[in-house]
């Protein structure tokens, strides 16, 4: 029996028993609190009762075995500490009840204050407080209103009524005016209301209310508001909360009092120096609620010196022991101060390489951990166009910021509406509640998209997203009135026409056209800004961290890119080669028609004059690409999509032809041309006849490329220039249809390049599942593998990538089957797992093989991970994500042991 009791499990930690690392289970401010306790600062005595309690309660539905105990025992220490008895009716302890999950979810769960407060205890208060009975009374209506509210379910707007109902009889507006008597009527209403809803007296018993006020919080993990917040977030929903219970100090005790906010740093800018906020005479939740007029944090020197000097004293002891910006919440009761929370603060992504580079100056942190401490979706938010605001721009409202990026333009409110207005060229915002596939196009045709409803997650946010759209969701604050055709904002009406701008990062909406300003961080990746001669503390920063990240990521970062002026711009950005050019577009334009040439030919002197047109064509194209690219490789994929994608519509051709033919005109072309389409028709074009399907049927294509990809190179190397090209084979299943290319490739590049020097290597796409799976046997016949991750996850799922982010990904994300889209970063699991297959096997069967990725996900974040991890040699990605990737890359290389394979 003994010996069980000794391993009773511990649920319950005083603060200086625990420390910041236990966030898991004291959750982030109970690990803050006990941190800020070992340094010794002035935190009020408490303690935490740990996630895990949390979990078991939510898991059992009862407090786990041991829980009350560990309670009583702590509590008991607790009163030793202060002196005071919890409720004692002569000198009463009081205490806070207070959530803590493992992440910041600010405002989402419960919090009660006030707990030990009865009808006799409010007596002992008035006395501790030196006679002032308004005080005690006020602070026992604030227990009932928030203990009724948030542990018993009672409609708050039944207090705010009371409350509402006592100012009135009283003849003023503000709170400030009630005096004790008043007070004393308003606990006295405020019971009958909890009576009224719960059945019950209001408890008078302050261990009762303890133990209902855990509860309480316990429960509120799993409330509707923190469910959506979790999701919204990305925050697992398996963590549960934290609970602290606090001895309570008060700020609201005169003007000796107060309560405030401090950052060590400017979380906006990151420069240095002192940031916050005092209210005198407060308590930290009339701040937030903003019910007077806080003053900046400075002017507390004037107001209480001594404290003043101990804050500053006690910010400068916190940044130099959590070595980063923190953001702390203080109390001052009677000219004494208290700590009441610190965390790492949260920053705009400029601050956050500002902070990481002064850091490194300062010698608190290396440069490996500043660059842990950025990432690339905030260099990603530094790459965006900014809004130039000064004070003339003052936003109307401020909804979510769903997809990056300032966009300004006219309102329209329907999708026919905003296609016919970009189609006369104007800039159009797409204002909606919320919008729905019916809205794609003209979602296509807007500059932005702006909703008064929905997160993160909303239809709006991910299809504006995934088109790389600046939009903002949730703008609650606008009425909109689609039929009417406006929308009402801070008391202004806005109707069709009128202009507005819209920032996709902060979530701002602005009336009119506020001017755009260039990025200075891709100012500085073009090449116009030397960091080392600028007086911008952000783009030194960004240098700085920029080029660890380049000693020390052992991916390679390649481009996608089809033209020479693409491969320019990446190569300035960064880019160590192409890994994927497309070679689509260079059939269309004004090559389309020989395109349809090829394609009606009848007889073989017919196609390969077509083909002999596009040869040189072709060749340019490529001389273009590998001068830019000089002495760096350059992948071309051999063409990819169904041909008919180069025929007009089928509709449009039919209609033609019919109306040509009622005109009695010569039609045999455009017969020719429609029977074409028809015979072409396919209703899975997407697993249809494309890629090496096309170069296997039809004579010649894939020849002519590899030609011309072959002179391309040896002329770049004739005239001085170092070409190195690889040519890549797009949707292969299975290995004889590489074979087959290949053995037709090899014989014109070894007629082409004779004795040039000039280098061709043959690899193919990774990108069909069975390719994946049966990489082992492809490998024999390929120098190289590129994962086609776009084409890997639509068939891998079975998504049809050009529809289904549109059409359902939004439920999908509201019902958490998964927490972004699989075409955005990978699915670890499921596509990711045919990744690392077909790299282990690939590299089994041919050691050294070269492995990249050339999908969508080469240029985001958590996917560029993966690939480190995977032991990939290189990603591959547009030009504009080719910063990001590298920061990734060094970082993955930082904070994990891919195998080192190149
Ligand atoms: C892919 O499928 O991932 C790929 C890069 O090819 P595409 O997007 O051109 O199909
Ligand atoms: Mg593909």
């Amino acid at each position: 029996m003994a010996a069980q009791e000794t391993v009773e499990h511990k649920y319950v930690y005083d603060f200086a028993e625990g420390n910041k690392d236990l966030k898991d289970l004291l959750g982030g401010k109970g690990a803050n609190l006990a941190e800020m306790t070992n340094l010794g600062l002035p935190v009020p005595p408490g303690f935490t009762i740990t996630t895990e309690a949390c979990k078991a309660y939510l898991t059992t539905g009862r407090e786990p075995d041991g829980l009350a105990a560990q309670i009583e025992a702590h509590l008991e220490s607790l009163e030793r500490e202060m002196g005071r008895r919890l409720g004692d009716p002569q000198d009463p302890l009081l205490v806070s009840v207070r959530s803590g999950a493992k992440f910041s979810m600010p405002g989402m769960m419960e919090t009660v204050l006030n707990v030990g407060l009865n009808d006799r205890s409010v007596v002992g208060l008035s006395a501790q407080a030196g006679g002032n009975d308004r005080f005690a009374w006020d602070s026992y209506r604030r227990l009932i209103q928030m203990f009724g509210k948030t542990v018993c379910e009672v409609p708050g707007e039944e207090f705010e009524h009371a409350l509402d109902e006592a100012k009135r009889a009283k003849g003023t507006q503000n709170d400030l005016d009630l005096d004790a008597d008043d007070l004393r009527g308003l606990v006295d209403a405020y019971k009958k209301i909890f009576a009224k809803h719960t059945g019950r007296e209001f408890p008078q018993e302050p261990r009762e209310q303890l133990d209902l006020a855990i509860r309480a919080v316990f429960e509120s993990w799993n409330a509707e508001r923190a469910v959506v917040y979790r999701r919204q977030e990305r925050i697992p929903a398996d963590l549960g909360t934290a609970v602290n219970v606090v001895a309570m100090v008060f700020g609201n005790l005169g003007a000796d009092s107060g309560t405030g906010v401090a950052f060590t740093r400017d979380p906006g800018s990151g420069a240095q120096g002192i940031y916050g906020d005092y209210l005198a005479n407060a308590q930290g939740e009339d701040v937030v609620a903003g019910i007077r007029n806080t003053v900046p944090l400075q002017e507390l020197e004037q107001i209480d010196k001594k404290s003043y000097d101990e804050l500053l004293d006690y910010m400068a002891r916190l940044e130099e022991h959590y070595k980063d910006l923190c953001d702390i919440e203080f109390t001052i009761e009677r000219g004494k101060l208290w700590m009441l929370q610190t965390r790492v603060g949260k920053r705009t992504a400029a601050a956050a390489f500002v902070i990481a580079g002064q850091l490194v100056d300062e010698g608190l942190i290396d440069l490996d951990e500043a660059l842990h401490r950025v990432n690339g979706a905030q260099l990603a938010q530094l790459m965006f166009p900014r809004f130039r605001l000064d004070h003339e721009f003052q936003p109307v409202a401020k909804g979510i910021g769903a997809s990056p990026g300032a966009a300004s333009g006219k309102v329209v409110f329907t999708s026919a509406r905003a296609v016919e207005l970009a189609a006369e060229g104007e800039s159009v915002i797409l204002v909606r509640r919320e919008t729905n596939p019916d809205d794609l196009n003209g979602m296509i045709a807007a500059k932005g998209i702006l909703t008064s409803r929905g997160g993160k997650t909303s239809h709006a946010a991910v299809v504006a997203r995934g088109m790389g759209k600046t939009c903002v969701s949730g703008a609650d604050e606008l009425d909109v009135n689609v039929p009417a055709k406006k929308f009402i904002v801070a008391g202004q009406t806005v109707t069709e026409g009128d202009i507005v701008s819209i920032d996709g990062t902060t979530g701002k909406v602005y009336l009119g056209e506020v001017p755009v300003m260039p990025s200075e961080v891709v100012q500085y990746f073009e090449g116009s800004l030397d960091p080392e001669h600028i007086d911008n503390p952000l783009v030194r920063a960004v240098h700085r961290i920029m080029t660890h990240a380049d000693a020390k990521r052992r991916l390679l970062v390649r481009t996608n890119a089809d033209t020479g002026a693409d491969a320019a711009r990446a190569r300035r950005f960064g880019a160590e080669g192409i890994g994927l050019c497309r070679t689509e577009h260079m059939f269309l334009g004004d090559r389309r028609e020989l395109v349809e040439r090829l394609i009606l030919a009848s007889t073989g002197e017919e196609r390969e004059a077509a083909l002999g047109a596009l040869l040189p064509l072709q060749r340019e194209d490529f001389i273009e690409i590998f001068r830019e690219m000089d002495g760096l490789p350059v992948t071309v994929r051999l063409i990819d999509p169904p041909l008919h994608e180069f025929l007009p519509p089928l509709e449009q051709l039919a209609v033609n032809v019919a109306v040509a033919q009622e005109r009695g005109e010569d039609v045999a072309k455009e017969e020719a041309l429609l029977a074409a389409v028809r015979r072409m028709h396919e209703e899975n074009p997407m697993l249809g006849l494309r890629g090496v399907r096309l170069g296997l049927v039809i004579p010649g294509l894939f020849a002519m490329q590899v030609r011309a990809i072959a002179e391309a190179a040896v002329e770049v190397t004739r005239s001085g220039g170092t070409a190195c090209p690889e040519i890549m084979v797009p949707l292969v299943g299975a290995v004889q249809e590489l074979e087959t290319v290949r053995a037709e490739a090899e014989k014109i590049i070894a007629e082409v390049v004779g004795d040039s020097g000039v280098e061709v290597l043959i690899g193919t796409m990774i990108e069909v599942p069975r390719a994946a799976l049966t990489a082992g046997q492809i490998a024999e016949a390929a120098q190289f593998f590129s994962f086609g991750t776009n084409d890997l996850t639509q068939m891998g799922w079975g998504f049809s990538r050009d529809d289904v982010e549109g059409a359902f990904f939004w439920r999908y994300l509201e019902l958490g089957i998964f927490g972004i889209s699989p075409f955005e970063s990978i699915d670890r699991e499921g596509v990711g797992r045919l990744v690392r297959i077909a790299a282990e096997e690939g590299r089994a069967a041919r050691p050294g093989l070269k492995l990249g990725v050339c999908g969508e996900h080469g240029g985001d974040p958590d996917s560029v991970h993966f690939f480190h991890e995977v032991g990939l040699d290189y990603v591959s990605c547009s030009p504009f994500r080719v910063p990001v990737a590298r920061l990734e890359a060094g970082r993955a290389a930082i904070t994990t042991t891919g195998s080192d394979s190149r």
